[in-house]
């Protein structure tokens, strides 16, 4: 038996009036989901514990079945292991935003101006980032170029006292009262002092300036976290398996929980994401010897983060053709016994344009044992009308995987 979790980040939603006071599940044409939800066991799972912030971090680790609550240490630790920062059990990682801090005063005078600099591209990003890992990196902290206006710090050795701010939480405000404290922040605000020597006026952000756009003048260091010690994939469950994912994201928790890495040409997290590249992947995987691919599609979630209705629609519509029911109909060809677990990891309502922690919507199918439910279909609704509900979202894979 090959397992496959197909994981559409955020796809969950709210009624909409102007989809005639449905969700985009019910709205979008998706007769794979509905086929799978209707042929196995359909349910909730709350997959965000009431203790945690709803992302996609918490949310996937359960997802993945690891308890969030006992493994979940931070987001920047699996995005620094995606960027390739090996992280010792005494080191620390940290968020290093490229940001726009207002020109006036002293450093400490300034205000956040802009908590992405405009939005800034990654070639401009990737300049500007070398240029702070060649000034003011060394063997004891290193710099990862991540994406736009998102990127690594890893601290080998750092004390473990931080108080740090979210550079999105402080939009407008003087940055004097937020920068960091603990007991290494001494350290951190000289190179953040420093950062903005070396890039206010900087080639890239005179350009950028003389376009009418935010300079990236500054780095601004948050969201420390330490290595989170995943139990190996491979020993909870006897599986081994692949992660096939355009989000460093959800691609360091695989590589936390010893998964290996399945890189897709053009799988960008976008709408305009190669669904047919990422399902021949997967498929590839279980054929070459994988028992287990954990397969997570971004589109959705970021159509909602941008309020964009039809495509989020349309990505749906496109996981549903070019994903699920091309798998299955490769699958069934290669005569592969097969499970599928279709999920998404959390609702990301269009109407909030932001993740909330409702309990999300669940199909198990599999091909040896199909059930006949031709009524039920994937969504939220329908989801929650047959009763079967999980609490405790990581224990889905137990369900999906040791019961079977
Ligand atoms: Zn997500």
């Amino acid at each position: 038996m090959k397992f496959l979790v197909i994981v559409g980040d955020g796809m969950a939603d709210y009624p909409m009036d102007q989809l005639e006071k449905r969700t985009v599940l019910q709205y979008a044409d998706t007769p794979g989901f509905d086929r799978l939800a209707s042929e196995g066991e359909l349910g909730l799972a709350r997959t965000i514990p009431d203790q945690l912030p709803p992302g996609s971090d918490t949310a996937n680790l359960s997802v993945m079945g690891y308890d969030p609550l006992r493994y979940y240490t931070g987001r920047s630790p699996f995005e620094a292991a995606s960027l390739g920062g090996e992280l010792s059990p005494d080191d620390v990682s940290f968020r290093c935003n490229l940001v726009t801090l207002s020109p006036e005063g002293s450093y400490a005078d300034k205000s956040m101006k802009d908590y992405c600099a405009g939005e800034i591209s990654n070639e401009e990003a990737e300049i500007l980032i070398e240029e702070v890992k060649k000034k003011l990196g060394n063997d004891e902290i290193e710099f990862f170029c991540g994406f736009n206006y998102r990127h690594l710090m890893v601290w080998h050795g750092a004390p473990e006292d931080w108080k740090l701010t979210p550079p999105h939480d402080i939009s407008g405000k003087k940055i004097a009262e937020h920068l960091p404290g603990g007991s290494g922040s001494a350290k951190v605000r000289a190179m953040m002092e420093r950062s903005f020597e070396i890039l206010a006026d900087h080639p890239v952000n005179r350009k950028r300036v003389e376009k009418g756009l935010n300079p990236a003048n500054s780095i601004w260091i948050w969201g420390d976290g330490k290595k989170p010690l995943l139990p190996p994939f491979e020993e909870k469950y006897g599986l081994k398996g692949s992660v096939i994912s355009a989000v460093d994201l959800v691609k360091g928790i695989g590589l936390f929980a010893g998964l290996k890495l399945i890189q897709v040409e053009g799988a960008t997290g976008n709408i305009d994401t190669n669904y047919s590249g990422k399902a021949e992947a997967a498929v590839e995987a279980l054929k070459k010897g994988d028992d287990f691919v954990y397969l997570h599609i971004e589109a959705p979630d970021e159509c909602s983060h941008r309020f964009e209705t039809e495509n989020k629609i349309k990505a749906i519509e496109m996981i549903d053709s070019l994903v699920v029911r091309r798998i299955r109909a490769d699958l069934e060809q290669e005569g592969i016994d097969h499970s599928i677990l279709l999920i998404t990891d959390h609702a990301t309502p269009l109407s909030l344009g932001t993740h909330t922690r409702d309990p999300v919507p669940f199909a198990i199918y599999r091909s040896s044992n199909p059930i006949n439910k031709p009524a039920r279909t994937f969504d939220e609704d329908c989801a929650a009308k047959t009763g079967l509900f999980l609490g405790e979202g990581y224990l889905l894979m137990d369900r999906f995987i040791k019961q079977e």
